[in-house]
């Protein structure tokens, strides 16, 4: 018979801390504390399996389950010297979620379940405190509500504050047992009207209603979005652990509060957390009253604090790692509710990993497992310039709840946040009273989060850290109410749209825009991070980048060359296009040649500036890649413009026609005005050069071969660069790369015009120039073909994007429509735009590589998407045996550390 239930309590358990896959990190983490002699409150865990097979059998859980948890519950109840729902002395539990991943705040707990109209009373006579029984009652009441029967939270709360509004009270300290006694007769009538049903009286009813709950809570809206957001499987099920309740909010000498070994924003050695006295486990976390640094509990209760010292500072070395712990105290005495592996920021994974090693308790090849490669990006971000803010007084000040410097302009709800930046309205500052779970999407699309309640362990200072998001929390000078339209901070009003900035090192907000500096990409602390995960890497790793500051910032972070230089933007840019256009528009090769001579000279100087900034490093450029028709304007535009133009008359005719001379200017041949015929004349190419499916038109090769006096003028604007820069004593390594081919004809064709223009600058230059000419392998015939295709070429670039496209047959820019409900219905596991389909597109990759291979040994192999800065896709690139990958340049770290990871045999760290 499977095992689904495992005890824990009296010293031992069924589980260990092993055990996250099966009992969740929660449940692991409660047993390995049971085991190592901890006080923790006794109970058992559901195994995740159950959660599986509960959705597999259609929403029921196995006979066996409900057999062995009466089991467990006959020992629970014998460890805890109580019963579930007896009337004298009754036993009250927490239904806990907990998956192999943490996902905090994500699924639902409840507190004090096996309360009812008459365990209530019975608690109320034991502990001699009737408003704590009652209020304990009603938290119930409220949390089973909306968790197990999905009554919206409101209508609790319109209950609960009318009460305090008849009662003229402020807190929910000050409403007396014989209110909270009312309360509790308005919410059964709440559950009646909005359920249909009375509230259970039967506890064990309760329990397996909320066990089921908690598995239901899996697929809740936040859960599935931050497993998408975290890349965390749907398959895995949560676990539920049910434990004996301990009680913080029984008076003085009672609290709860939660805590870190070290300071999960600085990855400081310092002991962390915060702490409320008589309150119960979600005040502190939900940020509804703002806690007390632990410091202070070391006034109050010195014993309690030097314990709880003692036990987490255990708990670390046991682990290893830094632990964020949870901790109650009832009327003196300690216990422990939770301990797991602390999510931190990129810097404070830095620091941590960094000063285990020098303490001993880990290797540096452990070490570098320790820190997620994406969170590198973090130590990137642009910080507050000093200069600047000694000028500036703060607004106000809060919590540094996660570090940079954001601005963006005020709004106030989730809803405002996503859609400001959907219309691209600017960066955007999410100004919350606090955040919960349901802020999520919001807070994904803003820029950063300011809230004025809630402290360093708040929901939206323990997001942001995993998002790498900056965060001011608890800033309580601020005033934000409900539903607010405008904050006050520093006795000032601002409305939503105006810019604040805040810094989430410092906590400090400032009114405007407060200007930023760039990230130090020679951080001691990071160089020599670096410098223990270098030797891993077999994988080079080069940048995207198109311009020479890209290029430079690209070599600042360790690239080793660049692995896409798009030419676009050398058509596009200011005193170009007008040439690229009249090339376009040109009626003949000679006219169309002489566009391309103006635009010579200027890709030159940009060529050169690249090969400048990546002096001795291998730079891939590509040659002319988009269909023709993103350079000039819309078909439908111009075809408005002219019927506007046909149809006015007089004095209309006149404004209309200078108007469309303005906007027009840029084809005008020189001295001659722009008028019908010749927006005609452009409606007409225009209407030529439309395509159905531009994607897969007149693009890449084929309009190179169309026209090879492109590829000529830019073949030769590319040599040209590099004699001039290696005449100033530098070292320059072009490849050069052929984009969309799909057949080795097409590539010889034009790998022949590159060499010969090539080969004659070298000649007249009188020097020697070592170059590659090689390919892009972005359509899925290419990869087919590639032991041909290496007949020719030097090299291969996978361009992962557009071969996730062709391969799929799913548009990068519209996947946005579908992706959702794929992603909801399991069709796809992630967004194959940015983590690789190894399956699919990988196997592509893989043959490609070696048919490649085996006609030319030496073939030089990368890859230039975006996947080349997704940590899991450079394991896959690392295993098939690429050379390099490239990716944009804030990326360059990431991408390093990621392919150290794969070298050291592993894939980088996810807090568990
Ligand atoms: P989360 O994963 O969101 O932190 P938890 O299941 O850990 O949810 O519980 C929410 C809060 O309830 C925490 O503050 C926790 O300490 C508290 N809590 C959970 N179980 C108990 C219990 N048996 N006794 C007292 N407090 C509890
Ligand atoms: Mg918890
Ligand atoms: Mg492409």
């Amino acid at each position: 018979m499977a095992k689904y239930v495992y005890s824990f309590g009296e010293g031992k358990a069924e589980g260990n801390g092993g055990m996250k896959e099966e009992l969740g990190g929660k449940g692991a983490g409660l047993a390995e504390m049971t085991n190592a002699g901890l006080p923790v409150p006794p109970g058992f865990t559901i195994s995740t399996q159950t959660c599986r097979e509960y959705y597999k059998a259609g929403n029921r859980v196995p006979a066996e389950v409900d057999q062995q948890m009466q089991q467990a519950l006959q020992q629970l109840q014998r460890a805890a010297g109580q019963k579930l729902g007896d009337e004298s002395n009754p036993l009250l539990v927490s239904v806990r979620s907990g998956a192999k991943f943490s996902m905090p705040g994500m699924m639902d707990t409840i507190l004090n379940l096996g309360l009812n109209d008459r365990t209530v009373e019975g608690l109320a006579r034991r502990t001699t405190n009737p408003r704590f029984a009652y209020d304990s009652d009603r938290r119930l009441i409220q949390m089973f509500g909306s968790v197990v029967l999905e009554i919206p939270k409101p209508a609790f709360e319109a209950v609960f504050d009318g009460k305090k509004k008849a009662k003229k009270v402020r807190l929910d300290t000050e409403l007396t047992a014989a209110d909270l006694k009312a309360v509790i007769e308005d919410y059964k009538k709440v559950v009646k009207h909005h359920a249909h049903i009375n509230f259970p009286q039967d506890s064990l009813e309760q329990l397996t209603m909320a066990r089921d709950a908690v598995f239901r809570s899996w697929f809740n809206d936040r859960a599935q979005h931050y497993r998408r957001m975290n890349n965390i499987s749907d398959e895995l099920g949560t676990a539920v652990n049910v434990q004996a309740m301990v009680f913080g909010n029984l008076g003085d000498t009672s609290g709860t509060g939660v805590g870190f070994t070290r300071n999960p924003a600085t990855g400081d050695k310092i002991f962390y957390g915060e702490f409320l006295m008589n309150a119960q486990g979600e005040d502190v976390v939900a940020g509804i009253r703002t806690p007390v640094p632990i410091a202070e509990l070391h006034k109050l209760m010195p014993e309690v604090y030097e314990q709880l010292r003692e036990i987490t500072t255990r708990l670390e070395r046991h682990y290893r790692d830094m632990q964020d712990f949870e901790f109650t105290i009832q009327d003196g005495r300690l216990y422990m509710l939770q301990t797991r592996n602390g999510k931190r920021t990129g810097r404070a994974a830095l620091k941590v990993a960094t000063d285990m090693v020098a303490e001993g308790l880990i290797t540096k090849q452990e070490a570098l497992f320790r820190v997620d490669a994406n969170q590198l990006y973090e130590l990137l971000f642009p910080r507050f310039d000093p200069k600047q803010l000694k000028s500036r007084a703060p607004l106000a000040s809060g919590l540094p709840a996660s570090p940079g410097a954001a601005v963006g302009k005020i709004v106030f709800t989730a809803e405002a946040a996503v859609a400001w930046s959907r219309a691209k309205k600017g960066p955007v500052i999410l100004v919350r009273g606090e955040t919960t779970p349901e802020d999520i999407h919001g807070m994904e699309v803003a820029a950063g989060i300011l809230t004025s309640r809630g402290g360093m362990t708040s929901h939206a200072a323990v997001v942001t850290r995993g998002m790498g998001k900056c965060c001011v929390a608890g800033a309580s000078s601020i005033t934000v109410e409900e539903h607010a339209t405008t904050l006050t901070a520093g006795g000032k009003r601002f409305k939503e749209g105006d810019w604040i900035s805040i810094d989430g090192s410092t906590g400090n907000v400032y009114e405007g825009q407060v200007p930023t500096m760039e990230a130090d990409p020679n951080d001691p602390l990071l160089l020599n991070f670096m410098s223990w995960a270098e030797p891993h890497r077999k994988l080079r790793v080069r940048a995207n980048a198109d311009v020479p500051r890209d290029a430079k910032a690209a070599r600042a972070f360790g690239a080793e060359g660049i692995g896409l230089c798009r030419t676009e933007h050398m058509f596009f840019g200011e005193g170009k296009i007008e040439h690229m256009r009249a090339m376009i528009l040109a009626p003949d090769e000679k006219q169309r040649r002489a566009a391309l001579k103006k635009l010579l000279p200027l890709q030159r100087r940009d060529f050169a500036g690249i090969f400048e900034a990546m002096d001795g490093y291998p730079v891939t450029i590509r040659t002319l890649d988009p269909p023709l028709h993103e350079f000039l304007p819309q078909r439908e535009e111009i075809m408005v413009d002219l019927e506007r133009l046909q149809l006015a008359k007089g004095a209309a005719k006149r404004t209309a026609t200078t108007a469309i001379r303005k906007k027009y200017a840029d084809y005008a041949v020189k001295g001659a005005p722009f008028g019908e015929k010749e927006l005609q004349r452009l409606l007409a190419r225009v209407q030529e050069l439309h395509e159905l499916n531009p994607m897969l038109g007149l693009r890449g090769c084929r309009l190179g071969i169309l026209h090879p006096e492109i590829t000529e003028m830019q073949a030769r604007a590319i040599f040209e660069a590099a004699v001039q820069v290696i005449k100033k004593g530098k070292k320059v390594l072009p490849e050069v790369m052929i984009p969309l081919v799909a057949t080795p004809k097409e590539l010889a064709m034009q790998a022949a015009i590159v060499r010969k223009v090539a080969d004659e600058v070298i000649a007249a230059a009188k020097i020697e120039l070592p170059y590659l000419v090689g390919t892009m392998i972005e359509l899925p015939r290419a990869a087919l073909v590639a032991g041909d295709i290496a007949q020719e070429a030097q090299f291969f670039s996978f361009g992962t994007n557009d071969l996730t496209q062709t391969t799929y047959g799913f548009s990068r820019d519209d996947i946005g429509k579908i992706l959702p409900m794929y992603l909801a219905e399991g069709i796809l596991k992630q967004d194959p735009f940015a983590s690789l389909d190894q399956a699919g597109v990988g196997q592509l990759v893989q043959m490609a590589t070696a048919s490649g291979r085996k006609t030319r040994p030496d073939l030089k192999v990368g890859i230039c998407g975006e996947h080349g800065g997704d940590p899991a896709s450079i394991n896959f690139f690392h295993r098939t045996g690429l050379n390099y990958v490239s990716c944009s340049p804030y990326r360059v770290l990431t991408a390093r550390l990621a392919a150290a990871q794969a070298g050291a045999g592993g894939e980088g760290g996810r807090t568990a």
